[in-house]
């Protein structure tokens, strides 16, 4: 069975961007690829994060994992900090990537601009530890969303350089990116994707937001002076997000949403949308209410599956130690 490695970063709760971008098709990958799915704590603390609060986001992203539908039976679901081998070859990696590419990195623009009093090593190293993330397990396959394009490319270059140098040794993944919903916007600046970390609360849609939240932000969502529902990213992009959020919900085409509501106006349209949205998300929410009671199946899941992504971690550690020559212990 071919590997299938992903996470997302406990900085907050998770969006209907992670969730259409990300979360939801991994769920539809477990019965064919032995998956891995990290909660990436450590990327998180590149940003300033409260420890309680971190804590707390943590385990609950691992519930929203499972809540939906993540089997963790037939997925390895695990906090990234539990399993040392991320740092370890984030390390060996950092040497083989070079400043100029890192500089390169868009998120890192982006981020450093966003927390301009906090930029730190780990900010600008991010990619050095996502490719550590990819490559330990010799992940086949990185379920993301458009976003990670540019930093899965560069885990493949320091992938092909280090098998370049020292004989075969990692396996070189692939970005595997939905074609709905691989960048959703933001509800209230369509021109920038929506983010767990905004914090504008309207701007994006939580995962766990009730139905008149959910309603409520879609009406407030920033469109344009015309009145037509029609699919045209550069001078609609507000609309067209709307769209594109409904079309992955109800897997409609473009084609066939706009003609659902030609001669409705956006007000119909918004709450029709935001309908669509809240009842995809209820099932998810009423099992992660349920896991939420229940302390000791989650603390079991945190445990074993530490363990075993331990285990097959360090397979490849080892072996990336003794090729670039550190010495073993006898
Ligand atoms: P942060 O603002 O803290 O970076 P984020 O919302 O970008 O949070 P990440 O944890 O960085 O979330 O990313 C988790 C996954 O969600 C990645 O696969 C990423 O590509 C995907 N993703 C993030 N934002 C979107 C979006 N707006 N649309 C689709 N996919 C997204
Ligand atoms: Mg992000």
């Amino acid at each position: 069975k071919k590997v299938i490695f992903s996470g997302m970063q406990p900085s907050g709760i998770i969006t209907l961007g992670n969730y259409l971008g990300a979360l939801k098709n991994w769920t539809n990958l477990q019965d064919e690829y032995n998956c891995l799915y990290c909660i990436v704590d450590m990327h998180a603390i590149t940003v300033r994060q409260d420890p309680a609060v971190l804590r707390k986001n943590a385990r609950e992203l691992m519930m929203l994992y499972i809540a939906a539908g993540l089997d963790p039976e037939k997925n390895i679901i695990y906090m990234q900090s539990h399993v040392s081998a991320h740092a370890e070859l984030a390390w060996i990696l950092n040497c083989f990537t070079y400043m100029g590419e890192l500089s390169r990195m868009t998120q890192f623009k982006d981020k450093s601009q966003k927390h301009s009093d906090n930029i730190n090593a780990g900010l600008f190293t991010y990619p050095a530890l996502m490719a550590a993330d990819i490559l330990l397990y010799q992940a086949d396959l990185v379920p993301v969303g458009i976003d990670q394009r540019q930093h899965l490319e560069l885990t493949r270059d320091i992938a092909i350089r280090f098998n370049n140098l020292y004989g075969d040794t990692f396996k070189v993944p692939e970005a595997y990116i939905p074609k709905v919903g691989a960048k959703i916007m933001s509800l209230q600046d369509p021109t920038k994707k929506m983010s767990k970390s905004d914090t504008d609360v309207n701007a994006s849609i939580s995962i766990i937001d009730d139905t008149d939240t959910i309603i409520r932000k879609f009406k407030r969502a920033v469109t344009d002076s015309e009145t037509e529902v029609r699919f045209d990213e550069e001078n609609k992009p507000g609309v067209s997000n709307l769209m594109t959020i409904y079309g992955a919900i109800t897997g409609q085409t473009m084609e066939q949403v706009t003609n659902e509501f030609a001669g409705k106006g956006y007000g119909d349209f918004k709450v029709k949308v935001g309908e669509a949205v809240a009842e995809e998300l209820k099932p998810l929410q009423n099992r992660f209410k349920e896991l939420s009671s229940d302390k000791a199946y989650i603390d079991g899941v945190i445990k074993k599956n530490a363990e075993t992504a331990s285990y097959l971690a360090t397979k490849t550690l080892r072996k990336v130690q003794k090729k670039v020559g550190f010495p073993p212990i006898i």
